[in-house]
């Protein structure tokens, strides 16, 4: 019995699928205590879009603590604080044209949620926010009552309430668009769709099982927004910071959301950090009214610039980004092509990418073969029936093959062993 089984809550989840211990880690290698290298292809969820440990972000943080910078300010003005605002504002809100003010709410994904949900009640006076199936937006409970997956609001123990779900896009397929299924809804007194204060979605639905939105659907959301005064809210926690090729998800798709929320790899190098953004106009918040102690974590201001600075000033990292993710969907088809009776589906855009089961266990087999072969990689969707690619975006091409090949291979291994046993079985 180690320390983790005898004291650690029975509530960890990811050690479950990675039972050993990690000491370092550089880049998109996580390494444990007796040196044996993995690919990570898990990258903190999400966390670590610029790899771990990257050199140039480490040394912006080594300087900090050298410096006595500080460390904790509540919500005070500091000297990293402004700092960060000042590169935040000239080297991503101001060349995409975007005006929007930053609230810091508290460092977590969820916290940033509560906020957007909280702020767009506020504004609106209406209570229903609107969000979508296979939706993800948090663990506590306002961002847990729009979250979507059963496991996690059964574990809730009160109701979860002040939300509607509507189908996300293509959730009954490519014939039927959604949106208008929504817009008939609101337009009818009687439909019994209380008018939301917002609706919340993510452009591509992370922990939801890698579903992509369209351009298309997406203008048609705001579009309804717009026409019922209802706010835009996305969530960007997930696939913004350069997941799907540009800082913001939504850049390339005609939408300016009235809110817009950010956290993972905002932090640069792991650290904790969240932000809302809104308009304006919207910032209608009175001091303190949506205060905390950890409201702007001052180390991950100085790793988060570093990160700006660093891949963000021209169209480099974007570039790179794109001819990465090509090489992505090609494997992801072959993977599909090589065990058709096994795999339904690949999605994704960026380099968030996903390899759809048919039968989640196949999924849960893959996930623990790739991982013989030191390869991280986890599962998600609503039945846990697919393989998400969440790499660091910095992973040079040469390793992203090689990692790739070992998802291959598992893939090929787990496939062969199950039709083996099927025929057996007949
Ligand atoms: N929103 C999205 C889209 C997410 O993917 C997540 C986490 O995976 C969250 C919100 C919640 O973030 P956190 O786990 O930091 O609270």
């Amino acid at each position: 019995m180690t320390i983790f089984d005898t004291l650690e809550s029975d509530v960890k989840g990811y050690c479950r699928d990675y039972p050993v211990i990690f000491s370092q880690a550089k880049g998109s290698e996580i390494i444990t205590e007796d040196k044996t290298r993995y690919i990570d292809f898990l990258a903190g969820a999400g966390t670590l879009n610029y790899g771990h440990n990257h050199p140039l972000l480490k040394q912006a943080v080594i300087e900090h603590l050298q410096q006595d910078y500080i460390l904790h300010g509540l919500d005070m003005h500091t000297k990293t604080k402004e700092q960060f605002l000042t590169t935040f504002n000239e080297r991503i809100l101001k060349p995409r044209k975007m005006n929007y003010k930053v609230q810091f709410p508290g460092p977590t994904g969820t916290n940033a949620v509560e906020a957007a949900m909280k702020l767009a009640r506020k504004i609106t006076g209406r209570e229903n926010i609107v969000s979508f199936t296979n939706g993800f937006h948090g663990m506590s409970l306002g961002s847990l009552a729009a979250t979507g997956n059963s496991h996690h609001r059964g574990g809730a123990g009160t109701s979860l309430n002040g939300t509607t779900f509507m189908p996300y896009d293509e959730y009954y397929g490519k014939q039927i668009n959604t949106a208008d299924q929504i817009r008939q809804l609101l337009e009818d007194p009687s439909s019994g769709l209380d008018m939301p204060a917002a609706m919340i979605l993510e452009t591509v639905q992370g922990e939801g099982g890698v579903n992509v939105a369209s351009k298309e659907w997406l203008q048609d959301i705001q579009k309804i927004c717009r026409d019922f005064d209802i706010l835009l809210i996305i969530d960007d926690i997930q696939v913004g910071c350069g997941r799907t090729g540009t800082f913001f998800s939504f850049e390339n798709m005609g939408i300016s959301p009235d809110i817009i929320t950010l956290s993972k790899s905002l932090g640069g190098i792991g650290l904790p950090m969240a932000l809302v953004l809104m308009k304006p106009d919207l910032d209608q918040w009175a001091p303190g009214e949506h205060n905390g102690t950890f409201r702007g974590n001052n180390l991950a201001f100085t790793a988060a610039e570093a990160a700006i600075e660093n891949f963000w000033c021209d169209e480099t990292f974007s570039k790179d980004i794109e001819h990465k993710s090509a090489l992505l969907r090609q494997h992801f088809q072959w993977i599909k092509s090589d065990n058709p009776d096994f795999v339904s589906a690949v999605r994704g855009r960026g380099m968030i990418y996903a390899l759809e089961f048919k039968d989640p266990e196949i999924a849960n087999l893959v996930v623990a073969e790739s991982f013989k072969r030191r390869l991280l990689i986890e599962n998600c969707g609503p039945t846990g029936n697919v393989i998400k690619f969440l790499g660091p975006l910095t992973t040079p091409a040469k390793q992203l093959e090689e990692g790739l090949k070992r998802l291959s291979e598992a893939v090929s291994e787990v496939c062969t062993s199950v039709a083996a046993e099927l025929v057996m079985a007949k």
